[in-house]
């Protein structure tokens, strides 16, 4: 009779269990709890083996921390330990064990391996070169968020291990031992989340955004309110007379899906895992916040005053944070003319905690904040051609920097354009309609001449749009539209998907691109921006893919993390606690999320790489700015075996 392997029968069990779909558990105590009833409904040998162990755990997880909170216990650890153990029947060497094994169950969320099973032929069949490439190319061939260690333990007892000639019963690794082994070939098990995306990090012309935010806001930075690094109070700066406070505003979206899933996958260093799409109703929040008030709303205090001014004075709104409830019979999508709606209702209220200060509005740039006006200046809204179905653009100025006139030609920089004809038109058919990109060309006489002369003096040959430009429109296009839907859905993708797209390298191969590349047009500003510095205050654009340069985005992983602690995954619960948990943020702790963003601008200040800046931030916690370089590679070296990043420095 055929002895079916062990490791097919642990990997059956693993099957039914599907570990990787369970939400995530929040808290040892949770882990533990799952490991329990995993373990009781395994009933393998192994399984009961481990109930021992992890019941000791929860006694001493739970006695260890009660002592804590104990005035007059000094080792809560150690005690703890040994209460738990002696509980068991057991003595000081179970106790140690049990304070060893928090850490890996954290760690790996699982007992470690038993004794019997680690056999001396597992510790050197990572060493073989033969088995190393055959792995690798295994795992190559899967897509992100597909390897799992049960698959990858399948494959080595039942294809590699057999293919060496070790068989029986007894040659087969655990599952266990298949999720060292990922971690040796460079895998890490990481939630599906919005997080740290180092692909696109260090992208050429993501570094030069980051250094132009970094130089404006360290432009603004010495007008800016002081906090305490320690007791995270807060104080005016200096100002010289003349000179006007400044306060940064940081905007920001979040969506919570009721039947959010939480699954962990692995991948390779680097990568990162997409959310798996959920179909329920969503909660979308849009707010700001802001170092000196936390949140942009009136206290009870100032409300209460509010009601004791003249009706006209009265602020008709007085908290700027939007929620709505999008999704199937919901709320409609939360789009740029709701955000520019929003602005309207922000700017009174900033303008009403800091009278005579200037708000830094600060947003991340994703499409829908960029979002221009409908009567902006684009080539996209424009036909080659007069009349037609084209958009009336508003008028400009012929931008200076054009090429000077030849002798006798008219100088037409500096001068005003309107992009559509007057009403006084010798052709009746084109009074109050646009002038096309042609037209608009041609009345700066000296960028025409340029094209033309491009053109090899042919009139014919200047053409409207060439084929690169054609192709790289539809493209972008494309691409805005995908990015654009997967922020509805709540997805975060790694590249904003513009990167590859073919641009032509010279302004004259057709009038679209040449028209694309002057001044006025390509300075045209968002819709936003424009409201914003019409009011007096400075718009600013974070760099894409930063993240952990917006503090709002630690707010909303504060409040994702308080909500998943007591959510039941029902939209009514959610619906009545997301707004209890936003409201219930403490400024010192808004404080804090700013004071991390102020260490990573330190940090890429002063040349650090996204990983680099990432594990410099961790170090120098409660600061608002990190080491010196050199200090930093320091510390890497002792902490960190990632040589290749270190080396890069020096
Ligand atoms: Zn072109």
């Amino acid at each position: 009779e055929d002895v079916e392997p062990a490791g097919i029968q642990i990997a059956r069990e693993w099957t039914q269990e599907t570990p990787e779909d369970d939400p995530e558990p929040a808290n040892i105590i949770q882990i533990l709890q799952g490991l329990i009833k995993a373990a009781k409904r395994c009933k393998t040998k192994e399984a009961i083996k481990a109930l021992m162990p992890l019941t000791g755990l929860v006694h001493f997880v739970k006695l260890r921390d009660s002592y804590r909170l104990h005035p007059k216990c000094h080792t809560p650890a150690m005690t703890a330990s040994l209460i738990a153990a002696r509980r068991l029947v057991r003595g000081p060497y179970f106790a140690r064990q049990l304070r060893k094994l928090e850490l890996y169950v954290l760690k790996y969320r699982k007992l470690p391996p038993s004794k019997s099973r680690t056999i001396v032929e597992q510790q050197s069949l990572l060493n073989n070169e033969n088995i190393i490439h055959n792995l690798r190319s295994y795992l190559a061939i899967l897509k992100i968020g597909e390897v799992t260690p049960h698959k990858f333990m399948q494959h080595i007892n039942l294809i590699v291990l057999p293919s060496l000639g070790f068989t029986g019963p007894k040659v087969t690794i655990s599952e266990v031992t298949a999720y060292r082994w990922l971690g040796k070939l460079g895998y890490q098990n990481k939630e599906a989340k919005k997080g740290l995306f180092i692909d696109g990090h260090e992208r050429a012309d993501v570094i030069q955004s980051r250094m132009r935010y970094i130089a404006k806001i360290r432009e603004y930075q010495s007008f800016m309110p002081i906090i305490d690094n320690n007791t995270l109070e807060i104080t005016n700066p200096f100002l010289p007379s003349g000179c006007t406070l400044m306060i940064a505003v940081h905007h920001d979206e979040m969506s919570v899906a009721t039947n959010e899933q939480h699954r962990r996958v692995w991948v390779k260093e680097g990568q990162q895992p997409l959310r798996k799409k959920g179909n329920g109703r969503s909660i979308h929040v849009s707010d700001f916040i802001l170092e000196t008030t936390g949140r942009l709303a009136l206290t009870l205090k100032q409300l209460e005053a509010q009601k004791r001014l003249p009706l006209q004075r009265q602020l008709k709104i007085t908290d700027a944070r939007v929620i709505i409830h999008p999704g199937k019979n919901g709320d409609a999508w939360w789009d740029c003319s709701q955000l520019m709606e929003q602005i309207k209702n922000a700017i009174p209220i900033f303008e009403f905690l800091h009278p005579n200060a200037i708000g830094i509005w600060i947003f991340d740039c994703s499409s829908a904040h960029e979002a221009f006006a409908e009567n902006s200046l684009n080539v996209k809204n424009m036909n080659i051609n007069p009349g037609g179905k084209q958009r009336c653009l508003h008028p400009t100025t012929i931008p200076l920097n054009n090429p000077p006139p030849l002798a006798g030609e008219e100088d037409t920089r500096g001068k005003p354009q309107l992009m559509v004809y007057g009403n006084d038109h010798p052709d009746p058919k084109l009074r109050g309609k646009p002038k096309g990109i042609k037209v608009i060309l041609q009345e700066r006489i000296s960028v025409w001449r340029e094209l033309v002369k491009a053109a090899g003096g042919n009139l014919t040959k200047v053409i409207g749009i060439c084929k690169i430009c054609k192709a790289s429109q539809v493209e972008r296009d494309a691409s805005i539209r995908i990015a654009a839907q997967e922020q509805a859905d709540g997805d975060v993708s790694i590249d904003d998907g513009t990167s590859n797209v073919l641009e032509s390298s010279n302004n004259t191969c057709c009038m679209t691109r040449s028209l694309s590349q002057q001044q006025d047009f390509f300075d045209e500003k968002p819709r936003i921006q424009t409201y914003i510095e019409e009011k007096g205050h400075i718009c600013l654009f974070l760099p894409k893919f930063h993240p952990e340069l917006d503090p709002i985005e630690m707010y909303w992983g504060w409040t994702k993390h308080q909500y998943r602690a007591v959510s039941d995954q029902k939209f009514s619960t959610a619906k009545a606690l997301i707004p209890k948990i936003l409201d219930s943020v403490d400024v010192k702790l808004i404080r804090k999320f700013f004071r991390k963003t102020w260490r990573y601008l330190d940090a890429y200040e002063k040349g650090l790489d996204a990983q680099q800046a990432a594990f410099a931030v961790k170090i120098y916690k409660s600061h608002r700015r990190i080491g010196t370089v050199r200090e930093v590679v320091e510390e890497m070296k002792k902490k960190s075996k990632d040589i290749d990043s270190i080396l890069q420095l020096i």
